[in-house]
Protein backbone atom coordinates (compact mmCIF):
# COMPACT_ATOMS: atom_id res chain seq x y z
CA UNK A 1 0.00 0.00 0.00
CA UNK A 2 2.97 1.91 1.01
CA UNK A 3 6.90 2.23 0.00
CA UNK A 4 9.29 4.68 0.95
CA UNK A 5 12.19 4.80 -0.96
CA UNK A 6 15.95 6.55 -0.22
CA UNK A 7 14.18 9.13 1.62
CA UNK A 8 16.48 11.88 2.97
CA UNK A 9 15.10 14.65 5.33
CA UNK A 10 17.67 17.73 6.27
CA UNK A 11 17.13 20.72 8.58
CA UNK A 12 19.96 23.07 7.80
CA UNK A 13 23.10 21.28 8.46
CA UNK A 14 21.21 18.54 10.43
CA UNK A 15 20.95 14.83 8.18
CA UNK A 16 17.75 13.90 9.80
CA UNK A 17 16.67 11.27 7.70
CA UNK A 18 19.15 9.42 5.25
CA UNK A 19 18.38 6.79 2.97
CA UNK A 20 15.18 5.36 4.56
CA UNK A 21 13.36 2.63 3.13
CA UNK A 22 9.82 1.64 3.97
CA UNK A 23 7.19 -1.19 2.55
CA UNK A 24 3.97 -1.15 4.35
CA UNK A 25 1.34 -4.16 2.82
CA UNK A 26 -2.23 -3.85 3.89
CA UNK A 27 -4.07 -3.92 6.88
CA UNK A 28 -0.58 -4.49 8.70
CA UNK A 29 0.61 -2.66 11.45
CA UNK A 30 4.68 -1.62 10.76
CA UNK A 31 6.04 -0.33 13.19
CA UNK A 32 9.06 2.23 13.29
CA UNK A 33 10.98 2.59 16.68
CA UNK A 34 14.34 3.96 17.94
CA UNK A 35 15.46 5.98 20.42
CA UNK A 36 14.47 10.33 20.79
CA UNK A 37 16.09 11.72 18.25
CA UNK A 38 16.03 9.05 15.72
CA UNK A 39 14.50 10.47 12.61
CA UNK A 40 10.41 8.57 13.14
CA UNK A 41 8.58 11.84 13.28
CA UNK A 42 10.20 13.34 10.85
CA UNK A 43 9.79 10.18 8.38
CA UNK A 44 6.25 10.34 9.05
CA UNK A 45 5.89 14.19 8.89
CA UNK A 46 7.48 13.28 5.27
CA UNK A 47 4.89 10.71 3.85
CA UNK A 48 1.97 12.63 5.34
CA UNK A 49 3.25 15.86 3.33
CA UNK A 50 4.32 18.16 6.35
CA UNK A 51 7.95 17.94 5.89
CA UNK A 52 9.65 18.34 2.72
CA UNK A 53 12.12 15.44 1.85
CA UNK A 54 15.21 16.90 -0.18
CA UNK A 55 15.18 13.38 -2.33
CA UNK A 56 13.53 9.97 -2.26
CA UNK A 57 10.12 8.91 -3.06
CA UNK A 58 6.53 8.13 -1.29
CA UNK A 59 4.08 5.95 -3.09
CA UNK A 60 0.79 5.26 -2.12
CA UNK A 61 -1.43 2.44 -3.86
CA UNK A 62 0.87 2.81 -6.78
CA UNK A 63 0.57 6.98 -6.94
CA UNK A 64 3.61 9.01 -6.47
CA UNK A 65 3.12 11.50 -3.59
CA UNK A 66 6.14 13.00 -2.68
CA UNK A 67 5.87 16.30 -2.10
CA UNK A 68 2.55 16.93 -2.39
CA UNK A 69 0.65 18.90 0.00
CA UNK A 70 -0.64 17.34 3.58
CA UNK A 71 -4.40 18.00 2.49
CA UNK A 72 -4.46 16.28 -1.15
CA UNK A 73 -2.68 13.42 0.71
CA UNK A 74 -5.31 13.36 3.79
CA UNK A 75 -7.87 13.16 0.55
CA UNK A 76 -6.16 10.61 -0.86
CA UNK A 77 -7.07 8.11 2.64
CA UNK A 78 -4.06 9.15 4.88
CA UNK A 79 -4.51 10.27 8.68
CA UNK A 80 -1.73 11.18 11.28
CA UNK A 81 -2.49 11.15 14.38
CA UNK A 82 0.39 13.66 15.72
CA UNK A 83 2.71 13.46 19.07
CA UNK A 84 0.97 15.08 21.75
CA UNK A 85 -2.01 14.22 20.78
CA UNK A 86 -3.37 17.73 19.29
CA UNK A 87 -6.81 17.44 20.36
CA UNK A 88 -8.96 20.69 20.40
CA UNK A 89 -8.75 21.49 24.23
CA UNK A 90 -11.53 24.06 24.54
CA UNK A 91 -14.13 22.14 21.95
CA UNK A 92 -16.35 19.06 23.43
CA UNK A 93 -15.50 15.77 22.55
CA UNK A 94 -18.50 16.16 19.57
CA UNK A 95 -16.90 19.33 18.00
CA UNK A 96 -13.09 17.92 18.29
CA UNK A 97 -14.70 14.69 15.75
CA UNK A 98 -16.88 16.98 14.04
CA UNK A 99 -13.80 18.79 12.34
CA UNK A 100 -11.96 15.48 11.90
CA UNK A 101 -15.07 14.57 9.46
CA UNK A 102 -15.74 18.06 8.61
CA UNK A 103 -13.51 18.77 5.41
CA UNK A 104 -13.67 14.53 4.25
CA UNK A 105 -17.40 13.69 4.39
CA UNK A 106 -20.86 15.22 3.76
CA UNK A 107 -22.88 16.42 6.42
CA UNK A 108 -25.04 12.87 6.92
CA UNK A 109 -22.07 10.51 6.26
CA UNK A 110 -19.86 12.27 8.91
CA UNK A 111 -23.31 12.21 11.45
CA UNK A 112 -23.03 8.24 10.64
CA UNK A 113 -19.04 8.17 11.02
CA UNK A 114 -19.31 9.82 14.13
CA UNK A 115 -21.45 7.14 15.34
CA UNK A 116 -19.46 4.53 14.34
CA UNK A 117 -16.65 6.21 16.20
CA UNK A 118 -18.69 6.22 19.64
CA UNK A 119 -19.48 2.92 19.36
CA UNK A 120 -16.17 1.68 18.72
CA UNK A 121 -15.01 4.21 21.63
CA UNK A 122 -17.83 3.72 24.23
CA UNK A 123 -15.67 6.38 26.67
CA UNK A 124 -16.21 9.06 24.27
CA UNK A 125 -20.04 8.55 24.33
CA UNK A 126 -19.69 9.36 28.03
CA UNK A 127 -17.92 12.51 27.35
CA UNK A 128 -19.54 14.12 24.22
CA UNK A 129 -20.51 17.56 25.42
CA UNK A 130 -17.36 17.65 27.44
CA UNK A 131 -14.12 19.90 26.16
CA UNK A 132 -11.18 17.83 25.02
CA UNK A 133 -8.71 19.38 27.41
CA UNK A 134 -10.52 18.04 30.17
CA UNK A 135 -10.04 14.45 29.47
CA UNK A 136 -7.35 12.33 30.78
CA UNK A 137 -4.03 11.36 28.71
CA UNK A 138 -5.51 8.27 27.32
CA UNK A 139 -8.94 9.35 26.32
CA UNK A 140 -7.30 12.61 24.67
CA UNK A 141 -5.35 9.54 23.10
CA UNK A 142 -8.57 8.39 21.80
CA UNK A 143 -10.00 11.05 20.92
CA UNK A 144 -7.45 12.01 18.45
CA UNK A 145 -7.69 8.65 17.07
CA UNK A 146 -10.60 8.96 16.60
CA UNK A 147 -10.76 12.38 14.83
CA UNK A 148 -8.03 11.24 12.48
CA UNK A 149 -10.54 7.58 11.96
CA UNK A 150 -13.35 10.41 10.89
CA UNK A 151 -12.34 11.03 7.83
CA UNK A 152 -12.19 7.36 6.30
CA UNK A 153 -8.40 6.63 6.13
CA UNK A 154 -7.15 3.70 4.90
CA UNK A 155 -3.87 4.44 6.13
CA UNK A 156 -2.95 5.84 10.23
CA UNK A 157 -0.21 7.18 11.03
CA UNK A 158 0.38 7.30 14.68
CA UNK A 159 3.14 9.52 16.41
CA UNK A 160 4.15 8.20 19.67
CA UNK A 161 0.79 7.00 21.22
CA UNK A 162 2.41 5.95 24.57
CA UNK A 163 3.90 9.16 25.80
CA UNK A 164 2.44 10.83 28.57
CA UNK A 165 -0.16 8.01 29.32
CA UNK A 166 -0.53 6.01 32.81
CA UNK A 167 0.84 2.04 32.15
CA UNK A 168 -3.16 0.73 32.24
CA UNK A 169 -4.30 3.50 29.81
CA UNK A 170 -1.32 2.10 27.31
CA UNK A 171 -1.99 -1.06 27.34
CA UNK A 172 -6.41 -0.20 26.36
CA UNK A 173 -4.83 2.27 23.67
CA UNK A 174 -2.62 -0.40 22.47
CA UNK A 175 -5.53 -3.10 22.22
CA UNK A 176 -7.42 -0.63 20.45
CA UNK A 177 -5.17 -0.46 17.68
CA UNK A 178 -4.60 -4.01 17.51
CA UNK A 179 -8.57 -4.27 17.27
CA UNK A 180 -8.71 -1.32 14.17
CA UNK A 181 -6.50 -3.92 12.11
CA UNK A 182 -9.14 -6.17 12.02
CA UNK A 183 -11.37 -3.25 10.82
CA UNK A 184 -9.30 -3.67 7.61
CA UNK A 185 -7.04 -0.51 8.49
CA UNK A 186 -3.44 -0.33 7.62
CA UNK A 187 -1.13 1.13 10.35
CA UNK A 188 2.33 3.11 10.61
CA UNK A 189 3.34 3.25 14.19
CA UNK A 190 6.15 4.98 15.74
CA UNK A 191 7.07 4.82 18.97
CA UNK A 192 10.10 4.81 21.07
CA UNK A 193 8.34 2.00 23.68
CA UNK A 194 10.11 -0.54 21.39
CA UNK A 195 8.78 -3.80 23.74
CA UNK A 196 5.05 -2.51 23.03
CA UNK A 197 5.14 -1.92 19.30
CA UNK A 198 6.23 -5.04 18.69
CA UNK A 199 3.99 -6.43 20.52
CA UNK A 200 1.22 -5.54 17.83
CA UNK A 201 3.49 -4.91 14.79
CA UNK A 202 3.71 -7.31 12.23
CA UNK A 203 6.52 -5.86 10.63
CA UNK A 204 9.03 -3.20 12.11
CA UNK A 205 12.36 -1.18 11.23
CA UNK A 206 14.55 0.77 13.68
CA UNK A 207 16.20 3.89 12.83
CA UNK A 208 19.21 5.03 14.40
CA UNK A 209 20.36 8.36 14.16
CA UNK A 210 18.45 8.80 10.96
CA UNK A 211 19.11 5.83 9.66
CA UNK A 212 17.56 1.81 9.19
CA UNK A 213 19.58 -0.54 11.26
CA UNK A 214 17.50 -3.78 11.59
CA UNK A 215 14.31 -4.37 9.62
CA UNK A 216 12.06 -7.71 10.00
CA UNK A 217 9.15 -9.36 11.38
CA UNK A 218 8.39 -8.26 14.57
CA UNK A 219 9.26 -11.36 15.73
CA UNK A 220 12.57 -11.45 14.00
CA UNK A 221 13.09 -8.33 15.55
CA UNK A 222 12.06 -9.41 19.59
CA UNK A 223 14.40 -11.68 18.70
CA UNK A 224 17.78 -10.23 17.66
CA UNK A 225 20.51 -9.65 20.11
CA UNK A 226 21.17 -5.86 19.04
CA UNK A 227 16.87 -4.93 19.65
CA UNK A 228 16.99 -7.14 23.10
CA UNK A 229 20.10 -5.74 24.19
CA UNK A 230 19.57 -2.05 22.76
CA UNK A 231 15.79 -1.03 23.21
CA UNK A 232 14.50 -4.11 24.84
CA UNK A 233 17.37 -4.10 28.62
CA UNK A 234 18.19 -7.74 28.30
P1 LIG B 1 11.29 12.13 18.97
O1 LIG B 1 10.68 10.92 19.50
O2 LIG B 1 12.09 12.90 19.98
O3 LIG B 1 10.36 13.00 18.18
P2 LIG B 1 12.27 11.16 16.48
O4 LIG B 1 12.87 9.81 16.30
O5 LIG B 1 10.87 11.33 16.06
O6 LIG B 1 12.42 11.63 17.97
P3 LIG B 1 12.83 13.45 14.89
O7 LIG B 1 11.92 14.30 15.70
O8 LIG B 1 12.41 13.06 13.54
O9 LIG B 1 13.22 12.16 15.70
O10 LIG B 1 14.24 14.19 14.82
C1 LIG B 1 15.34 13.69 14.05
C2 LIG B 1 16.50 14.69 14.13
O11 LIG B 1 16.14 15.91 13.50
C3 LIG B 1 16.91 15.05 15.54
O12 LIG B 1 18.30 15.22 15.56
C4 LIG B 1 16.21 16.37 15.78
O13 LIG B 1 16.92 17.16 16.71
C5 LIG B 1 16.23 17.00 14.41
N1 LIG B 1 15.07 17.87 14.17
C6 LIG B 1 13.78 17.52 14.20
N2 LIG B 1 12.97 18.56 13.90
C7 LIG B 1 13.80 19.61 13.66
C8 LIG B 1 13.59 20.98 13.29
N3 LIG B 1 12.37 21.47 13.09
N4 LIG B 1 14.69 21.76 13.14
C9 LIG B 1 15.93 21.27 13.33
N5 LIG B 1 16.20 19.99 13.66
C10 LIG B 1 15.16 19.17 13.82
Amino acid sequence: MLTVEKLEIRYGEVEAVRRVDLAIARNQIVALVGANGAGKSSTLGAIAGLIPAVAGKVVLDGQDITGMAAELIARKGMALVPEGRRIFPALTVADNLRLGGAMHLPAQEAKQRQEEMLDLFPVLRRYLRVKGGNLSGGEQQMLAIARALMSKPKLLLLDEPSLGLAPQMIDVVFDLIADLRRTGLTVLLVEQNVALALEIADHATVLANGEIVLSGTARELADSDLVRQAYLGA
